[in-house]
């Protein structure tokens, strides 16, 4: 379990990190969303005991990272930044972190078989391609101490759909075990794949914390596309039933709701020509967008405390989101 209690991080008169809380639980893949620059990484840092915090507090199953002994046996991460000699080897390199954090060497074999990374294990580090099997050898080190939590910072980054599908897979797998697993991206589409609970930012500041059913069942829009050659008949008929359409700047019209089978029906009662007849589900992408995009007008809360802010501002996100 991670504990993060009104964490705030400033840089200057920057707000990297402004007033977080929240719990990420074990057993489930939280997902860490935001737009570049929101906050994500300066937040792993703080629980890594890499950056100070400015305020609050961040605890790891109760604990500083500095009071663990054997940190990695508690908490392993990929950070964004290579951290490995270019001249060593993945199988070396993981060995010298076993040694320095008092994990047995016969984990640095498991690790490596477990990411795919035996057959190159004692070639440079230097001849590993960007992509793919320099973040393999990251999440081995993560995996080294065998520990019960895992932050992955936007692991996917650069990897090819392969690399991604594997990533997404181990980070649910390590779920399944029981472990908490923090994974962070900027990609909603990403996170609608792997994370089963989100903890969304934006400016630093959180916007929502709530389950990924909860988030999609909010956010979904469903409507219906349509294409047809007789526009403006269809458009009478529909009117006539009590269904408004909107017409779209490519030339399709759109109806609200999930109407498809009805819009069908009229418009063979009524012979009217369809090209397509489409139910739509509208991108979590968009509702992600939207939200953060409006984490701007939250500022306006500032003056309240921090609790009844994070609050006020999940239901001025829902209001929003339910009334746009
Ligand atoms: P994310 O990982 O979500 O993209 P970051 O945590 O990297 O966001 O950055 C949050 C904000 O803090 C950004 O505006 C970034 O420019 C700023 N920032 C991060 N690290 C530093 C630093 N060491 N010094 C000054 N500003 C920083
Ligand atoms: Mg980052």
């Amino acid at each position: 379990m991670i504990e993060l209690e009104g964490l705030t991080k400033r840089y200057g008169d920057k707000m990297a990190v402004n007033n977080l809380t929240c719990t990420v639980r074990p057993g489930i893949v939280t997902g860490f969303l935001g737009p570049n620059g929101a906050g994500k990484s300066t937040t792993m840092r703080m629980i890594l005991g890499l950056d100070r915090p400015t305020a609050g507090d961040v605890r790891i199953d109760g604990k500083h990272y500095d009071q663990l002994k054997d940190p990695l046996t508690y908490i392993g991460a990929l950070l964004e930044a290579k951290a490995w000699h270019p001249g060593r080897s993945a199988h070396n390199h993981l060995l010298c972190l076993a040694q320095s954090n008092g994990i047995p060497n016969s984990r640095v074999r498991e690790v490596l078989d477990a990411v795919g990374l035996t057959a190159v294990a004692k070639k440079k580090t230097k001849g590993f391609s960007m992509m793919g099997m320099g973040q393999r050898l990251g999440i081995a080190g993560a995996l080294l101490g065998d520990p019960r939590i895992l932050m992955f910072d936007e692991p996917v980054n650069g990897l090819d759909p392969e690399g991604i599908h594997w990533i997404r897979n181990l980070m649910k797998s390590l779920a399944a075990q029981g472990r908490t697993v923090f994974v962070s991206s900027h990609l909603m589409s990403e996170m609608a794949l792997t994370a089963d609970h989100l903890v969304v930012i934006g400016q630093g500041r959180l916007l929502a914390d709530t389950s990924m059913p909860e988030f999609i069942a909010r956010n979904s829009r469903a409507y219906v596309r349509i294409r047809t050659p007789q526009r403006e008949r269809l458009l009478d008929v529909l009117q006539q039933a009590g269904i408004t359409a909107v017409q779209n700047g490519n030339g399709t019209l759109e109806v609200e709701g999930g109407k498809a089978e009805q819009i069908g029906e009229l418009a063979a009662r009524h012979q009217v020509v369809l090209h397509e007849l489409s139910p739509q589900q509208a991108s979590l992408e968009e509702a992600f967008m939207q939200l953060t995009a409006e984490s701007v007008e939250y500022h306006a809360h500032a003056e309240a405390p921090p609790q009844e802010r994070a609050q006020a501002q999940q239901q001025q996100w829902g209001a929003d989101w339910r009334r746009s």
